[in-house]
């Protein structure tokens, strides 16, 4: 007799490997003190001991702790916070670094008759929301749904907690070491073109799977990409920010799906929101397109103009950003081809999230595994070559060309701001372009 007979384990709980401890999950026992019944019991049980003030918050984490195995979502006192410190200031609030002293519950471990924690003594990112219109619970599951992807993103939303001193809540999750933009300002010298498709195929991949849940970004920029140095492959882990821009889109888009005002930053806005229509899933890859220019070049699109009413006239009337001449021969035809559809005044015309992440993936694996079999595949290796083959002093030179070139201009903005689309200025516009009237898309600027 082989025959194999799987064993029933119990735990001293009397709960049987062959329960269900989540809808369509066997219960999980084994010998080291992990059983996912006593977990979701002992949550249950303590359900009593924590509150949030608020009941819809108090609820929603409740859910997450009976109902999801992998993204437990807690309620953590900020006494639990040290060595809090200021990172950053947005439109809806600020975001700090802080020490999570105790870490949080993971699983009940009923040999020991104790929790289990995770991130004791790490760092997490505290985004502190001061904007009261905005639901705290709405937008942490919409960041959560967007964030989940079927590669190397993993973005780490953790629980909610409260500032005592402001009464504000705060969304505590995944702290990464820079964004997208501040990345490629010191790497961008020792970048091959592996770890280039690699970053772009990621972001594509969020797209798609964000696009599929008919979510899109609506402020996507190389400020909002977050970077993180070490994850398995590259050394890199990406998270995209939301910065809660899409409910705030929401908010001001009115009933007849035409833009007055919107937020964002002028030079990854697709014409079409520009002119004063709604944001679809185009205008992301039209944003895409504005990164892909910065992996090749390391600015930031249109960063030696004043971000005003006259780009957004020059950007509807088909001007795009200009690669400098020297680079072109480090970037491969069809990429440059790509990009430019990417940014094509005719929504339709721009490719799909899906085609974009399956292109990239499919160019990046090939060009991992040295399979150059194809026209497309010779023109990156030529232009990996070219650029490997420029010397280190050629490269200085370059640099302060590109430094020279892409010095801020004064009034560029990169970080989210309200502005009014060419429809929301009416009348307006005629006496801006003749001079007789300030331009209000520069008076409106509320930070940088
Ligand atoms: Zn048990």
């Amino acid at each position: 007799m082989s025959q194999k007979i799987e064993k029933i384990k119990y735990c001293p709980q009397g709960h049987s490997s062959e329960d269900f401890a989540y809808s369509n999950l066997r219960n999980f026992i084994d010998s080291v003190g992990n059983c996912d019944v006593c977990t979701k019991e002992r949550f249950i049980q303590e359900f009593k001991t924590w509150s949030s003030g608020d009941a819809n918050i108090d609820y929603n984490i409740q859910e997450f702790q009976i109902n999801d195995i992998d993204n437990k979502l807690h309620w953590i006192p900020y006494v639990n916070f040290q060595n809090i410190k200021h990172i950053a200031d947005g439109g809806h609030g600020s975001v700090y670094s802080a020490k999570l002293e105790n870490g949080i519950k993971w699983r009940w471990n009923f040999i020991k008759r104790d929790w289990e924690y995770l991130l004791t003594g790490r760092k997490v990112a505290l985004k502190e929301i001061k904007d009261s219109r905005i639901d705290i619970v709405e937008s942490l599951k919409v960041m959560m749904t967007a964030n989940e992807n079927r590669n190397a993103t993993n973005f780490g939303y953790y629980g909610i907690s409260k500032n005592p001193s402001t009464q504000n809540y705060i969304i505590v999750m995944d702290l990464f070491e820079c964004d997208l933009h501040n990345y490629l300002t010191k790497k961008f010298w020792d970048l091959g073109w592996r770890q280039k498709l690699f970053i772009l195929s990621l972001i594509a991949e969020y797209l798609e799977t964000s696009h599929a849940k008919n979510f899109f970004h609506c402020d996507l920029h190389s400020g909002n990409i977050l970077i993180g140095e070490h994850s398995y492959d590259l050394h890199l882990r990406l998270g995209i920010n939301l910065g809660l821009y899409k409910l705030e889109n929401d908010l001001i888009l009115n009933s007849n799906n035409k833009i007055n005002i919107i937020y964002g930053s002028i030079p990854y806005i697709p014409p079409e929101v520009l002119r004063g229509n709604g944001f679809t899933r185009e205008g992301d890859i039209y944003s895409f397109g504005g990164i892909m220019y910065e992996i090749i070049t390391a600015q930031r699109p249109f960063a030696n103009q004043a971000h005003d009413t006259y780009l957004m006239i020059d950007i509807c009337n088909g001007v795009r950003p200009k690669v400098p001449d020297f680079m072109l021969n480090w970037i491969p035809e069809w990429y440059l081809d790509l990009m430019y559809q990417c940014w094509s005044d005719d929504p339709s015309e721009r490719p799909t999230a899906v085609e974009l992440a399956d292109l990239l993936f499919v160019r990046l694996n090939n060009f991992f595994f040295g399979i150059i079999d194809n026209n497309v595949m010779r023109q990156l290796k030529i232009a990996e070559e070219n650029q490997k083959n420029t010397s280190k002093f050629q490269k200085q030179e370059l640099f302060e060309l590109v430094s020279d070139s892409s010095k801020l201009h004064p009034q560029s903005y990169y970080i989210g701001r309200y502005f009014r689309t060419l429809r929301g200025l009416h009348d307006l516009l005629e006496e801006i372009k003749s001079g007789k009237s300030s331009d209000p898309n520069l008076l409106l600027l509320k930070s940088k």
